[in-house]
């Protein structure tokens, strides 16, 4: 690892360290175009804020989040990746070589991989982020399986709340669904799914406004919307699933992004809308978001920058 990068112009630059930016890594260290990579300040992605992980193939008996991070950090440097702890500010890919700028410093590079992510939106109540982890989450398939016969509650009315509720039943004894109005916004298939699904109970016109608990979460404080009146309720596990932001505002525009800020990725690749750069993980995927379909996508953007650049030659 380094604070200052040894040259100026790259083969390829990469964007972002969690399992999409890191497998982008090995393998295009692997394929020996010596990656610049731009960890950034909060490096390792959403897996940093997970504790044990279960589902990610290798690790029978689980994975902390941060450690499987450390050790796909490890073997990227392994194979001669230069990782810097720095977050890019802007780019420009009007022309080649394209431009990356890190506190100030011009950088360039002939193929650019945006690995940088998503941020899972946040309720930014008290109790919230002290126990993420510790029974809050953002993930129901990462950690639904914690909580079996256990009481849920999970927070949104889009698909991804009414997906995750629907799957969250599986385990969960109850599953309530915090919704702001009285109406949901998920599809009609999916809420119908909720309405036939005897384990979901759905609280209309109510918001979350303190999670409780010690060293796990106990309950949380409820306010209904309508009326005012605030209650608190007995809970095991509060998921969060009010939308994911994806970071690509830094990118100014210089790349085609769906309406929620994804950026779009050609068929079943890494392209984007720019010749020669590529993007992998959950700052273009919405659909699927875990660890491992990032780590495989990861692979995809290398393979394609790797032929890409070949095919200048
Ligand atoms: P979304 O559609 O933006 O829904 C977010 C939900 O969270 C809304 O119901 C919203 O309430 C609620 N919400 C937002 N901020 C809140 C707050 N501060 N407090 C309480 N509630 C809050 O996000 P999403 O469900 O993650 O879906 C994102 C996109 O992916 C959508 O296009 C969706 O269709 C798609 N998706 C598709 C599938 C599928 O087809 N299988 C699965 C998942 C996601 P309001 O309704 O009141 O605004």
């Amino acid at each position: 690892m380094s604070d200052h990068p040894s040259t100026e112009h790259r083969e390829v630059i990469i964007i972002g360290s969690g399992p999409a930016g890191l497998t982008a890594a090995i393998y295009t260290a692997r394929a020996n175009l010596t990656p610049l990579q731009f960890e950034g300040y909060q490096r390792g992605g959403q897996l940093m804020l997970t504790t044990d992980v279960e589902n990610y193939p290798g690790f029978r008996d689980g994975i902390m989040g941060p450690e499987l991070m450390d050790e796909m950090k490890a073997q990227a440097a392994r194979f001669g990746t230069e990782i810097v702890s720095k977050d890019v500010e802007r780019v420009d890919f009007s022309e080649r070589p394209f431009r990356v700028w890190v506190e100030g410093t011009e950088h360039r590079a002939d193929t650019v991989i945006v690995a940088t992510g998503a941020t899972a939106r946040l309720l930014g109540i008290p109790g919230e982020s002290e126990m993420m982890g510790r029974g809050v989450s953002t993930c129901a398939t990462c950690d639904g399986a914690f909580f079996r016969e256990k009481l849920i509650g999970i927070v949104g009315g889009g698909d991804s709340a009414i997906e995750e509720a629907n799957f969250l039943t599986r385990f969960g004894r109850t599953v309530y669904v915090f919704h702001r109005r009285d109406e949901l916004r998920a599809s009609k298939i999916m809420q119908q799914r909720a309405f036939d699904n005897p384990k979901i109970e759905i609280v209309w016109n109510t918001v979350v406004r303190e999670v409780l608990g010690e060293e796990k979460v106990t309950a949380v404080r409820l306010r209904d919307t309508q009326t005012g009146e605030e209650r608190t309720t007995d809970l095991d596990a509060l998921f969060v699933a009010i939308g994911h932001t994806p970071t690509s505002a830094f990118l100014g525009g210089q790349l085609e992004l769906d309406e929620n800020g994804h950026i779009v990725t050609q068929g079943k690749s890494s392209r984007t809308s720019v010749e020669g750069v590529f993007s992998c993980g959950d700052c273009q995927d919405h659909v699927y978001r875990q660890a491992i379909t990032a780590a495989g996508s990861g692979c995809m953007a290398a393979i394609d920058a790797e032929r890409w650049l070949e095919s200048q030659a």
